[in-house]
Formats: C-alpha cells, structure tokens, sequence
C-alpha cells in the first residue's frame, strides 16, 4: 500500500482542537505515515508533537504563515503560504516575527483605544497588562474583554458587531508579502507549497500569473488537493503547476472538530513528497518512536 501522506493540519496551538500530541495520535489512528503540523505563524507545537510522536509516524515540522499578495489584479489580498523544514532560528525569519508581534500589539493598541474613546467597557492599559510579552495580540483578545464586560454574549457576536472585517473598530494587519515569505523560508532552508490558491469560497485568490511570479521566487509547489477545491479548479491548478514545474501536494486541512473534514481526506503523493522534503535543509524530518 503506498504511503499516506497529509501535508497540512493544524493543532489547538493555532485553531485546531487537538493538542500536539492528541494530533499524532490521530493521525495513527488514521493510518496516516507521514503527517506534517503546520499551525497558523508559530512552530510552538513542533517540540510536543515529536515528543509525542509514535512509530511508524513521520512528522513534517511546518507551519501555515499569513502573507498578503496582489491578486495579480492591483488589489492586496491574503494568501497563506505552507512553510515545511524551516529552521526557525534563522536570522531573517527571527526579525520578521519581531516585526509582526511589534506591529500586531500597535494594532491591538489603536483599536483598543478607539473603542475606549466611542465609550466601550475596553480599558487598553488593563488589556496589554494581561498580555504575556510573546503572545500572540489580536482582535480575540479584545473579544473576550467585551464578553467579559456583559457587552456581548460571545465572541462570534464581538466580530459581528465591532471586530469583523469592514466592521466599525476592524483594522487591517500588515502580513509578511508572500514574495519575501518565500525567500525567507528558502533562507531558512525551507521549502514552500502555497496553500489552497483557488479556494474561491474562502475569499478573492490570485490568478495564474501570480502564481508564476511565486515560481520563480523558488516557490515549490502549490495544494491542489484541497477540501476547498472542486474537481474542475483542481484540474485547472494541476495543470498551472505541470506547466510551471510547480509540485502538486494535497492535503485535509485538519481543525479538529473545528471543521468536518477529518485527517487523511486528501493526500500527497509518496513521489511529490520525496521530492519536497528532498529540497529542505533547514529542519529534519522527525520519526516515531516504538512505545
Ligand atoms: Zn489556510
Ligand atoms: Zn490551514
């Protein structure tokens, strides 16, 4: 039987359910070989999920990083990028992620503020005091001080009123520009597969032409096999990527009981997989140990 490989999930560290390591063994129980971790913008579950991981699991340490890209039709959009075998200690990537914490607490900060100043049960000192200095700042947390305030009765009713996109307090973020996102993990000795690039359900994507941009940036490959791809898109992405020399991977985008898909729903193949991890030097490939 030939490997099964899913190349794209993700773990409670970022917007899964599962912890690391409940995902390894998930991922056993899905008859997965391989399976890579690629929570949103951190690596903070790669060292739990290796710990944890049993035989004759394979872990791909990875993560899916925020980027903005012109959609090849002059607007900013956002695309995620799958980032595998980085070395996350690497210089140019440290800066960047000090630039993103920096910029995403200014953010949280001016948004605070604004809501405090209209009269909303927002104090922003007391905000940033319970904010732990490498954590994560983002619109949750102003959320959960609005539930928290009686002033909704749950988060999703936070973003629908004042946090969510177009809303009266949404401020956009400043995400790493793809281009450099590429080059940055090829620096770090990386590779790079862009992540669901047609997937129209999920917002405005970009075309074809962007695409090719991102290739000879040293894109690897793009998901073709994506929950969010219907068979026609699918065909048409194989296509670009056989054209561009691009490598196909697919993958479930596993949330836990976050979404329905489970793991293991679409897979990379053995051969485009070999020739993936074949490309990085930054991180090793980690395999599971005999209970
Ligand atoms: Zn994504
Ligand atoms: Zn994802």
């Amino acid at each position: 039987m030939s490997r099964r490989i899913d190349l794209h999930t993700h773990s409670a560290v970022s917007d899964g359910t599962d912890t690391p390591s409940e995902l390894m063994r998930a991922a056993v129980a899905a008859e997965l070989d391989v399976i890579a971790l690629t929570d949103h913008d951190t690596t903070a579950g790669w060292q739990e999920a290796a710990d944890a991981l049993p035989a004759p699991l394979t872990l791909v340490p990875g993560a899916e990083l925020s980027c903005v890209s012109d959609d090849g039709d002059g607007r900013q959009i956002s695309v995620h990028l799958l980032a595998y075998q980085f070395d996350p200690s690497s210089a140019a990537l440290v800066a960047e992620q000090q630039r993103l914490r920096t910029e995403r607490r200014t953010r949280l900060r001016l948004m605070a503020d604004r809501m405090a100043a209209d009269g909303l049960p927002i104090d922003p000192d007391a905000l940033f005091a319970g904010l732990a200095d490498d954590a994560p700042a983002g619109r949750p947390h102003l959320a959960r001080a609005l539930v928290e305030a009686g002033q909704v009765a749950d988060v999703n009713e936070a973003f629908e009123r004042y946090l969510g996109n177009g809303r009266g307090y949404y401020l956009p973020r400043t995400d790493t520009p793809v281009e450099k996102a590429v080059d940055m993990i090829a620096s770090a000795g990386g590779v790079t597969v862009l992540a669901h690039p047609w997937a129209y359900s999920r917002g405005p994507t970009v075309n074809a032409e962007v695409i090719e941009g991102l290739a000879a940036c040293g894109l690897a490959g793009v998901e073709v096999d994506h929950p969010n791809h219907d068979s026609e898109t699918r065909q048409r992405l194989r296509g670009l990527a056989a054209e561009l020399g691009l490598l196909a991977t697919g993958s479930s985008d596993y949330h836990g009981a976050n979404k329905s898909i489970s793991l293991g729903a679409e897979l990379t193949d053995p051969e485009v997989f070999e020739e993936l991890t074949a490309r990085a030097t930054g991180a090793p490939l980690v395999a599971g140990q005999p209970a």
